[in-house]
């Protein structure tokens, strides 16, 4: 029997621990935030400019979503914290009633901002809508999630991509340190919980050091920052092998920031992972690309014009319920807006269900068998997002 992490805003049950055989450190857990419970391991979309692009918030839910990221960045340059806090806060602007974590932003600000610098005070940079400069410090990323209201701020960062030099690697994660002590002294507000970010990039003995700093922190979870970049898959899950057993006995959720295919996310998991975040199953629903068990399905393929199936036969989604490949297929040709959120409200159903596949089978007891059968309905979609990430 695990201790739940009690935290003034945010507690963690763990629900079904790993198997003491070491088959898997996959677990089932309860998150439970001023805004509502998730239960973990879960998939949050992202809705970068306080909306999931295309969906509104009722189409959200329908996917199963319990949980959804918006980005600090984004929300600070437009419209604004202070106007989001003076029209009720995040939760009433975009009409999202559940929980929602807002980032640090530091990786937009790394990757987005131009012209940025990095001192260790914080991060000057010019906007990406507008030239305007802008200064990050730890203690105005927290401050901004303050007033955004979010469920769960988290600390501001400096990332690196996983391909960096040792030395970059080494000076940002001690600074990413240094801003995370100052973000919880920044750190306020009552009803919400805050996040710490170890970094360390993929050296074995710097990833480790940043987990146990982290983690020695009163922090109510631990993101797992510098991954979903760059690193391949191998590289991934050899970094993950280093940082969750460091944590084994920690009672907080650990969130790997930015990984999004059934493929990455189910290999995650496996390693210990409770939460994920990615734009990609949106980004690739809004180019065509529909998530379908074992693979793919292009739907700006000439082929599907005539084909009346649905998408996906099993599917409870707004698309697969009440239309056709077909019809999807000329929308995509047509550039009609409407194949935009059909086509996001399936792939984030096919993610969420298969984060509640997942569930089911730990709750079962009979996750490392079924991880073949997961693995196949996952298919090979696969791949970090680097750069892209908030686009
Ligand atoms: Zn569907």
């Amino acid at each position: 029997m695990t201790l739940p992490y009690i935290g003034g805003a945010a507690r963690f049950d763990v629900l079904v621990p790993p198997p003491a055989d070491g088959t898997t450190r996959a677990r089932t857990g309860r998150l439970t935030l001023t805004h509502g419970v998730v239960e973990t391991p879960q998939f949050m979309p992202v809705g970068t400019n306080a909306t999931v692009k295309a969906l509104t918030p009722d189409d959200i839910r329908t996917t199963g979503a319990s949980i959804i990221l918006a980005n600090t960045y984004h929300l600070y340059l437009r419209p604004g914290h202070e106007r989001i806090a003076r029209l009720g806060g995040l939760h009433r602007f975009m009409d999202w009633d559940g929980p929602i974590l807002t980032d640090s932003g530091g990786f937009q600000v790394v990757s987005l901002g131009d012209l940025r610098v990095v001192d260790d005070d914080g991060v000057t940079f010019r906007s990406h809508l507008d030239g305007s400069t802008h200064r990050f410090t730890p203690e105005l990323a927290v401050g901004v999630q303050e007033a955004l209201g979010s469920d769960i701020a988290v600390a501001f960062d400096q990332p690196v991509f996983p391909s960096s030099t040792r030395a970059v690697v080494a000076e940002a994660t001690e600074r990413t340190h240094r801003w995370a002590e100052r973000s919880l002294a920044a750190h306020s507000r009552a009803d919400q919980a805050i996040f710490g970010i170890s970094q360390g990039g993929l050296d074995p003995d710097l990833r480790a050091a940043s987990t146990r700093f982290i983690a020695d922190l009163p922090f109510d979870g631990i993101c797992i920052g510098g991954l979903a970049g760059d690193e391949t898959p191998e590289q991934r899950d050899a970094t993950l092998d280093v940082a969750i057993p460091l944590l084994a006995d920690d009672p907080r959720p650990r969130y790997l920031m930015g990984l999004g295919s059934p493929a990455d996310l189910l290999e995650a998991v496996h390693r210990g992972v409770d939460l994920f975040d990615s734009v990609l199953p949106a980004r690739v629903a809004r180019n065509g690309q529909l998530w379908v068990p074992g693979g793919r399905m292009n739907l700006r393929n000439q082929r599907f014009l005539d084909d009346p199936a649905p998408v996906q036969d099993d599917c409870p989604c707004l698309l697969c319920t009440r239309f056709s490949r077909a019809y999807l297929a000329h929308l995509f040709r047509a550039k009609e807006l409407l194949a935009y959120r059909l086509a996001t409200c399936h792939n984030l159903t096919f993610t969420l269900d298969f984060m509640a596949r997942i569930r089911a089978a730990i709750q079962a007891g009979s996750f490392p068998a079924e991880m073949t059968g997961l693995r196949a309905r996952a298919g090979r979609i696969s791949g970090g997002e680097g750069a892209e990430k908030s686009a």
